[in-house]
C-alpha cells in the first residue's frame, strides 16, 4: 500500500510532491498526459509565493530565468498611464513578481522533486476512487489501454478543474459563478513600447488587454473578444490588442493560444475522508489577479507538512482538518483580491466607454501598498485555524500576529517548526523532549517585533513559515502553554530524524 498517491503533475502536484519529500515521505505521482505540454498559462510567481519556493530550495534558477516585475502601469489608449502599482516597500524578501511560462516553472519543480528522489509516472489516466476504511483504492487506465489500480493511505487530487477526486466528493463542484464576457490568451512577441519590468493593463472602450512580460522579449497577453474554440486566428489577435493599445502592433511568433472563460469558485471543502484537493481542483480565480498559480502552490505548501508529519505517525488527524479550515479561509481571500481585480479592470472599461476615464490624481500610497501587499499573497492570515495561538503573560507589541507570515521566514532553514527563543531562557529539556520536530533557534541575531513579541517572547513558526504560537514571555509557565499547543497536534514520541536530502 501506498502512503500518498497524487493525481496530476501540475504545479500543486509536484510541489506537494517536494514537500512531501522534504518531510520524509515519497508519494506516488500519476499524470495522465504523455509529455510535458510546453504551454504559458500561470506566469506570475508573487512575492510570498517566491519566498516558499526559496523554503523549499526552488528559487534560485527562477530567479535567475524569469522577468522580475516591480510595477503594473494601468494605460488608456495610447499608452497614456493612468494609474502605476509599485512592488517596492511591501517588507518581502523578493519584492517583485517573477514571470515566466509555467512550463518553465514545472520544469523546475520537477528537477527538485527528483532531486529529493521522487518521480512521475506519465501516460496514467486515474478514472474512478473508492474508499475503504483504512485506505482509498485508485482505479487508473495506462496509455497502452490497460487497466490497473493501487491502493494508498491518503489521496490527493491534483487535477486541476476537472478533478477525478473532487468529483467523488458529496459536494463534486466548484460552487460560485463564472464571469461575464469570453477571453483570448496568447504567448507571443509584441513591439510594444513599455519598460522592462513592467506589466501593463490597457483600459479602452472595446475592452481591455493584459501584456505581462515573459523572458526573450515575449508576452503572455489576456483580452476580451469573442466566443471561439481552438487556437484563435493572428488578424483576430492582432486588430482586438490594436483596438484596445489603440496603435499600430507588430505581433508574431505566437507560441501559444487559446480561448477561455473566467471563474470565480471554489470547492465546498478542500478535503473528506482520506482525499485531499490542491490547488485548481479546489478553486478557479480570475487569471487578471494573477494567483491561481500561487495559490496552488501554497495549498501544496500547507498540506505537504501535515500531510507529512501524520503518515510519519508524528501528527494527529485534527492537523489534516486543519488543512480544510486554513485553505478555505485562504481561498475565499484569494477569490476576493482577484475578483476585486477583475471589478476594477472592467470598471475602466465601463468608464471609457462613457467617456469618463481619467488619471488617478492623487493616489493614496496607504491604500496602494495595502493592495499590493494583499495581491503579493503577504496578507494570508490563518489566525481564526485551532492550530494557532498564544499565552499572553505580558502584553505583545504591534506586529504579525499567530496565524500571519513571519515576516523573515526565509532566514529559517530545513523542513520542520522552529522556536525563536528571544531573551535568555531556560528550557527545561524542550530541545531533547521535541527533537527534530521543532528546531530551538537562539534568536539573538533576530527582532522581536517582527516576530509579534517583546524582548523575553517565545514563538513558534510552522514549517510553511507563518506564526504558530507565541508567548509574553519566556518562563516555565509560558514553556508549558507552549508545549500543551504542540501536543494539540503532534505526537510527542521518539521523533525519527527528518533529513533533508542534499540537492
Ligand atoms: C489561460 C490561463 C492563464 C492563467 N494565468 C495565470 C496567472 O497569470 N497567474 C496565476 O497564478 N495563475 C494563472 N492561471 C492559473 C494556473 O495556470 C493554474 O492555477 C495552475 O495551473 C493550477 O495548477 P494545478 O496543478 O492545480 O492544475 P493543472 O495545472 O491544471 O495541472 C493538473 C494536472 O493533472 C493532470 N490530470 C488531470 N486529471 C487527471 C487524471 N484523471 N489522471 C491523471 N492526471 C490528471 C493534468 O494532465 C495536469 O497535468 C492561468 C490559467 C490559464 C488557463
Amino acid at each position: 500500500m501506498e502512503d500518498v498517491i497524487i493525481v496530476g503533475a501540475g504545479p500543486s502536484g509536484l510541489f506537494l510532491g517536494i514537500e512531501l519529500a522534504r518531510q520524509g515521505v515519497k508519494a506516488r505521482i500519476l499524470e495522465q498526459a504523455s509529455q510535458h505540454h510546453g504551454q504559458a498559462r500561470g506566469t506570475a510567481l508573487q512575492p510570498g509565493t517566491l519566498e516558499m519556493l526559496s523554503r523549499a530550495g526552488v528559487l534560485e534558477p527562477v530567479l535567475a530565468r524569469a522577468i522580475h516585475v516591480h510595477s503594473v502601469n494601468v494605460c488608456g489608449p495610447g499608452l497614456v498611464s493612468l494609474a502605476r502599482t509599485q512592488l517596492a516597500g511591501i517588507d518581502a524578501a523578493y519584492e517583485f513578481e517573477c514571470c515566466e511560462p509555467q512550463s518553465l516553472t514545472e520544469e523546475v519543480l520537477f528537477e527538485r522533486l527528483q532531486q529529493l528522489g521522487g518521480e512521475v509516472e506519465l501516460g496514467i489516466h486515474v478514472t474512478a476512487l473508492e474508499d475503504h476504511p483504512d485506505h482509498v483504492c485508485v482505479h487508473f487506465v495506462r496509455a497502452d489501454g490497460e487497466t490497473d489500480s493501487a491502493r494508498a493511505r491518503y489521496v490527493v487530487g491534483a487535477g486541476g478543474s476537472h478533478s477525478v477526486v473532487r468529483s467523488a466528493m458529496t459536494a463534486p463542484h466548484l460552487e460560485g459563478e463564472t464571469y461575464a464576457g469570453h477571453y483570448l490568451v496568447a504567448d507571443l512577441r509584441a513591439e510594444l513600447a513599455v519598460p522592462p519590468g513592467e506589466s501593463t493593463v490597457v483600459v479602452s472602450p472595446e475592452g481591455f488587454a493584459l501584456f505581462a512580460p515573459l523572458p526573450e522579449g515575449r508576452f503572455l497577453i489576456f483580452v476580451n473578444g469573442p466566443e471561439g474554440s481552438g487556437s484563435p486566428s493572428h488578424e483576430l489577435l492582432v486588430s482586438l490588442l490594436e483596438q484596445r493599445v489603440g496603435l499600430p502592433l507588430q505581433i508574431h511568433d505566437v507560441r501559444w493560444s487559446s480561448y477561455f472563460r473566467m471563474h470565480k469558485r471554489m470547492a465546498v471543502k478542500m478535503g473528506e475522508g482520506r482525499r485531499w484537493l490542491v490547488g485548481d481542483a479546489g478553486h478557479a480565480s480570475s487569471p487578471l489577479g494573477g494567483q491561481g498559480l500561487n495559490t496552488a502552490l501554497l495549498d501544496a505548501a500547507d498540506l505537504g507538512w501535515k500531510l507529512g508529519l501524520v503518515v510519519r505517525g508524528q501528527g494527529r488527524p485534527s492537523l489534516l482538518e486543519s488543512y480544510v479550515l486554513e485553505r478555505h479561509l485562504s481561498s475565499q481571500q484569494v477569490l476576493d483580491i482577484s475578483d476585486g481585480i477583475h471589478q476594477s479592470v472592467m470598471g475602466l472599461v465601463e468608464a471609457s466607454r462613457e467617456g469618463v476615464l481619467e488619471p488617478v490624481a492623487e493616489p493614496d500610497a496607504e491604500i496602494d501598498l495595502a493592495a499590493s501587499r494583499h495581491r503579493a499573497m503577504l496578507t494570508i492570515d490563518y489566525g481564526e485555524s485551532p492550530l494557532v495561538g498564544e499565552w499572553c503573560s505580558r502584553p505583545f507589541p504591534p506586529g504579525p500576529t499567530p496565524g500571519q507570515r513571519y515576516p523573515d521566514r526565509i532566514r529559517l532553514q530545513g523542513p520542520g517548526h522552529h522556536l525563536l527563543v528571544f531573551g535568555s531562557a531556560s528550557l527545561h529539556g524542550f530541545g531533547e523532549r521535541w527533537g527534530s520536530l521543532v528546531e530551538v533557534v537562539d534568536a539573538a541575531g533576530l527582532d522581536p517585533a517582527r516576530a509579534g513579541v517583546g524582548p523575553e517572547g517565545l514563538v513558534l513558526v510552522r514549517p510553511d513559515g507563518y506564526i504558530g504560537y507565541r508567548t509574553g514571555s519566556n518562563g516555565e509557565e509560558d514553556l508549558r502553554a507552549l508545549e500543551a499547543h504542540l501536543r494539540t497536534y503532534l505526537e510527542l514520541k521518539e521523533a525519527s530524524l527528518v533529513v533533508e536530502p542534499v540537492p
